[in-house]
C-alpha cells in the first residue's frame, strides 16, 4: 500500500496526538513511584492480588502500577488476564527531615484522640482502596496550586526527635486563602476536619487513582459532588498537624501513596 506524503503526515499528527492527549504518568519505577507496564491489550490486571489501573490507545495498552514506599528494590510481576508480566523496582534514596511540632499532642495524640484517628484512617482507606473498572481516568493532572513545593514526596520524617512514617505526598507552599483546584475530573468520596490532615478533602478519579488535599482553611465541595479539571474545591490553610500554611498533596494508585510530581507535565 502507497501513502501520499499528505497521508502519511496525517498519520504521524494523529499519532502524536493520540500521545499526547493520552498523558500517562511517568515511568518511574521506585518505592513510591510508578510502573508503566505495556500490556499490549488490556485486560484486567493485578499486582500483589489487587486490581491495577489500564489505559489503553488504539495500539497498545498500559499497566499503570503504584509501588508502595515500604516495597524492596527487586523483581515484581504483574497477572494481567492469564500473562505473568515481571518488572524491576529500583532501589531509590529519600532523605531525612526532621520538623519540630509546637503541638505534641500531634505528634503523640491522647488516648482519646486514638479513637477519632482511626475512624478518619477508616474513611481514607475505603476510598484509597475503592475500585472503578469502568472509569477511564485522565491522568494528565494540572497542578492543584501554584506555588513552590517546600517538601518533597518520600522524606523520612522525623518529629521532635521521634520517628514517623515517610512523607506520603507533595507540600506546595502558598498563602492561607489560596484557591486549589481538581487536577481532574472526579468525585469527591470523603471530606472531613482530620486530626493530623486537618480540613481534608479526597476525590476518586477511578480505576483506584484517588487525591487528597489537606490542611485546608475552606471547603468548597460537598460529599458526592462530581468536580471537573480545573474546578475549586477549596483554599489552602494551615489546619492539622503543620509548621505553616501549605497544601499538602497525596496522591495513591490501587493503594499505594505514590509521588504526584509523576502525574505533572513538568
Ligand atoms: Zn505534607
Amino acid at each position: 500500500m502507497t501513502r501520499s506524503p499528505g497521508a502519511t503526515f496525517l498519520l504521524i499528527c494523529s499519532l502524536l496526538w493520540t500521545a499526547q492527549a493520552f498523558g500517562l504518568p511517568e515511568h518511574h519505577p521506585v518505592p513510591g513511584g510508578i510502573a508503566v507496564i505495556p500490556i499490549g491489550i488490556a485486560e484486567p490486571t493485578k499486582y500483589n492480588g489487587k486490581r491495577v489501573m489500564t489505559l489503553a490507545t488504539s495500539d497498545e495498552a498500559y499497566a499503570i502500577v503504584g509501588i508502595p514506599l515500604s516495597t524492596k528494590p527487586g523483581e515484581y510481576e504483574i497477572i494481567s488476564g492469564k500473562r505473568r508480566i515481571a518488572f524491576k523496582v529500583s532501589p531509590h534514596e529519600y532523605e531525612t527531615q526532621h520538623l519540630t511540632i509546637k503541638n505534641r499532642r500531634q505528634v503523640n495524640p491522647l488516648p482519646e484522640d486514638l479513637e477519632r484517628i482511626g475512624g478518619e484512617r477508616k474513611a481514607m482507606d475505603s476510598a484509597f482502596l475503592h475500585f472503578d473498572a469502568d472509569s477511564t481516568p485522565n491522568t494528565d493532572f494540572q497542578s492543584p496550586v501554584d506555588g513552590p513545593r517546600s517538601s518533597s514526596f518520600g522524606l523520612r520524617r522525623v518529629l521532635n526527635g521521634q520517628p514517623r512514617n515517610p512523607h506520603s505526598g507533595m507540600d506546595i507552599a502558598a498563602p492561607e486563602g489560596t484557591p486549589i483546584v481538581s487536577p481532574a475530573a472526579g468525585i469527591v468520596v470523603a471530606m472531613g476536619n482530620y486530626f493530623f490532615n486537618g480540613n481534608t478533602i479526597l476525590i476518586d478519579h477511578g480505576q483506584g487513582l484517588v487525591t487528597m488535599y489537606c490542611h485546608l482553611s475552606s471547603i468548597d465541595v460537598e460529599l458526592g459532588n462530581t468536580v471537573d479539571a480545573g474546578e475549586l474545591i477549596g483554599k489552602v490553610g494551615q489546619t492539622g498537624r503543620v509548621t505553616g500554611p501549605h497544601l499538602h498533596w497525596g496522591v495513591s494508585l490501587n493503594n499505594a501513596r505514590v509521588d504526584p510530581a509523576l502525574f505533572l507535565a513538568d
